[in-house]
């Protein structure tokens, strides 16, 4: 992703219409950039600009890297028990939870999600950072014995300085799901929002400065990827890399933070089939397959966005599918009855309008949708979309589109379901539906995939670990997954009494 920034100077942003304008937040204050320069954030209903935002630049990455790593160095927080940084966090949630309306506004207004879907993703911001303070309590220490002579126990500690790098998506959210483990496990960390989506997180700052969690500790700064997140992964003092986006930006993540051999948690792009076969309840599993893709406008990436049909109820389930896509209700993201708002930012409108028409020139059959809704503002809005006979060759099948497409497809049977299911290079999610038991454990087990839901949509347990396969990312997090990322396992060997010390140069005779 390439954000759209226009640099200007101090004096400039101080002549602008009266937009919002969005500081960076470093040692526990907002503070604009170095040299003043700003990007604008704009509202993808309208593409009206919402915010001038303090564009980062390297030596702003600098200034929040040294700033957290004085904290890490010096402030109470890595030293305080887990009992304590536990309710500083639940002080953050409840300091969310205080700015709720506002958190969801402008969530909605930045990212084009529907003011319904918006408010559980707030929800989930603050349970959240209570899930992991209870969490943080709760770690098991491992202890080994052996034959009464030795004890060995493992301690974790915090690693030092996070850098947190996440996407447009559900932003609040999945900032969250970062900052909560990362803080509580004692580490100190920088924030950097996607450029497309910046808004929310200066709440997060908010909520926590009012938590009163010691200066420095979490610190927040606003930029493009290709410059402030390049100089943060870059960082020599970032220890610890914890990025959810693309796949192609996780490789070159890992490229560039190899150099100072940091610790990555990487939660990448995803393809997940859906897979119904012929004797699954079948409403349940169309309520599923339509609300699991276009949700969220698409822009999720545990979209179900291959349906896998088998040949018996295919064209059945297609066609209840088709009904259910062609109704669909697109708009005002602020409007209570809007199910699918506009996408993210005119750019991605048309990667995704642009994978379409790749379909369509590939031969898949288009049944519902594929451009702006009548009525609607084009350049971000895109009705939901649903093509039928998509082939396993296709690039509709195989690649990412990110966007309110569904691409349907027949199989034959149980083994050419696995193939298919497994024939991308993605393995995030998959969902399965039958009514055969067994045959839905074999198929969960046969699936390449981090998560896999039977008969079920995409229902989180915060204990689980959450993560992908293959070119879904690396590593898990979730639960106390989260802490294996986060800390540094120590182990202490004791001696419990003497024991036999091999002796080298002794005096010979001896
Ligand atoms: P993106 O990779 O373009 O950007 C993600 C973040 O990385 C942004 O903050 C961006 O500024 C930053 N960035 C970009 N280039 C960088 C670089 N060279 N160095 C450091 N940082 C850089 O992703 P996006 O378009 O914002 O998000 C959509 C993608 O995220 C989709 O592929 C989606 O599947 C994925 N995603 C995955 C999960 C998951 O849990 N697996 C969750 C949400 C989204």
């Amino acid at each position: 992703m390439s954000g759209a920034t226009v640099r200007s100077t101090s004096d400039e942003v101080a002549t602008h219409p009266p937009h919002e304008r969005v500081l960076h937040f470093i040692e526990g204050a907002f503070v604009p950039s170095r040299d003043g320069g700003c990007f604008e954030t704009r509202a993808p209903a309208t593409n009206d600009v919402l915010a001038e935002v303090a564009e980062g630049l390297a030596a702003d990455v600098d200034r929040a890297v040294s700033a957290a790593r004085r904290a890490f160095d010096e402030s109470p927080w890595p030293r305080m028990t887990p009992a304590e940084r536990a309710a500083a966090l639940r002080r953050v949630a409840d300091a969310i939870e205080a700015r709720g309306e506002e958190i969801v506004r402008a969530e909605c207004l930045d990212t084009g999600l529907p003011i319904a879907q918006a408010r559980g993703q707030a929800t989930r911001a603050a349970e959240n950072f209570r899930f992991f303070a209870d969490a943080v309590t709760q770690l098991e220490t491992h202890a080994y014995g052996v034959d009464g002579r030795f004890l060995n126990y493992v301690v974790r500690k915090p690693v030092g300085v996070a850098a947190l790098i996440t996407p447009w998506n559900t932003p609040f959210m999945l900032e969250t799901w970062k900052v909560a483990p990362c803080l509580a496990a004692g580490n100190t960390c920088v924030l950097k929002p996607a450029e497309w989506s910046p808004l929310s997180a200066v709440k997060l700052a908010e909520a926590i400065a009012d938590a009163g969690i010691p200066p420095g500790v979490f610190n927040l700064v606003h930029g493009i990827g290709e410059v402030a997140g390049a100089a943060l992964v870059a960082h020599p003092d970032v220890r610890l890399v914890s990025f959810t986006g693309e796949t192609t930006t996780g490789k070159e993540i890992v490229r560039s933070g190899a150099a100072t051999l940091k610790r990555f948690s990487l939660e990448l792009g995803g393809k997940s089939p859906v897979v119904v076969f012929a004797d699954a309840d079948l409403d349940r599993a169309v309520d599923a397959a339509v609300f699991g893709v276009f949700s969220l406008n698409g822009e999720r990436c545990t979209a179900g966005s291959r349906l896998l049909v088998e040949d018996a109820v295919y064209d059945d389930v297609v066609a209840r599918v088709a009904e259910r896509t062609a109704a669909i209700r697109c708009g005002d993201p602020l409007d209570p009855a809007t199910e699918l708002g506009p996408l993210i930012h005119p750019e991605h409108w048309r990667s995704v309008r642009g994978y379409v028409e790749t379909g369509v020139a590939e031969g898949a059959r288009l049944l519902v949708g594929g451009d702006c809704p009548p009525g609607l503002p084009a350049s971000n809005y895109l009705a939901a979309t649903l093509f039928a006979d998509v082939r396993p060759e296709m690039r509709v099948f195989q690649e990412e589109i990110f966007g309110p497409v569904l691409c349907a497809t027949p199989f034959r049977d149980e083994e050419e379901a696995v193939r298919l299911a497994n024939g991308v290079r993605y393995g995030l999610a998959a969902y399965v539906w039958t009514r055969d038991l067994q045959r839905a454990h074999r198929v969960a087990g046969a699936i390449d995939a981090g998560m896999v839901w039977l008969n079920s949509q995409n229902v989180r347990d915060l204990r689980t670990p959450f993560g992908g396969a293959k070119e879904s990312g690396i590593g898990r997090e979730g639960g106390r997954f989260s802490f294996d990322f986060y800390s540094e396992l120590e182990t202490i060997h004791t001696a419990l009494g003497d024991h036999p010390i091999p002796r080298l140069g002794l005096p010979t005779g001896d």
